[in-house]
């Protein structure tokens, strides 16, 4: 059991940083996701969104290609990535390509999951990788963090119309 408690706080520990990597994006003005990954409870690499420039620059896709960078290796097997928020179909694709052996997020995406909720790429069984997942760590903060941005962005939006003008 003692062994269960230690890991489930890891989980929480690299989400926290996750999370400040999140809030790094809503200082750019980008959607607030962040990812780790982590190797042998070391961080080997952190990104934060930057898709206001380039529609495939996910969090997610940065971390993975700088820890491959870093490993001089595209085979990150024994590796886990942790992410604010469930990986879209593309992020969920680099999962499986980088061989990354694990996945833990916090909020899900009814929009875009694709690790459990539109789509299952991570476990899909009729691919050559699978990744163990865990989901819902600190689920609440990484929830609030995208509300307020989408609810900020509207109400920015609102008060940029012509009519308010
Ligand atoms: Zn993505």
């Amino acid at each position: 059991m003692a062994g269960i408690d230690v890991k489930s706080s890891g989980d929480e520990y690299f989400m926290k940083i996750a999370l400040t990597e999140a809030a790094e994006a809503v200082r750019r003005g980008d959607v607030p996701v962040g990812a780790l990954v982590v190797m042998e409870g070391r961080v080997l690499s952190a990104a934060s969104n930057r898709k206001e420039k380039d529609p495939t620059a996910h969090a997610e896709i940065l971390a993975i290609r700088k820890a491959a960078l870093l490993l001089g290796t595209w085979n990150l097997r024994g590796a886990e990535l942790y992410v604010t928020v469930e990986p879209c179909p593309m992020c969920a694709g680099a999962l499986v390509l980088s061989r990354i052996s694990r996945l833990v997020f916090g909020c899900t995406d009814p929009r875009a999951g694709a690790c459990g909720t539109l789509y299952d790429i991570v476990r899909d069984t009729r691919l050559n990788h699978r990744c163990i997942v865990r989901s819902g760590v600190l689920e609440t903060e990484c929830a609030d963090l995208m509300t307020s941005f989408f609810s900020r962005r509207r109400r920015e939006t609102f008060h940029r119309s012509p009519e308010k003008e």
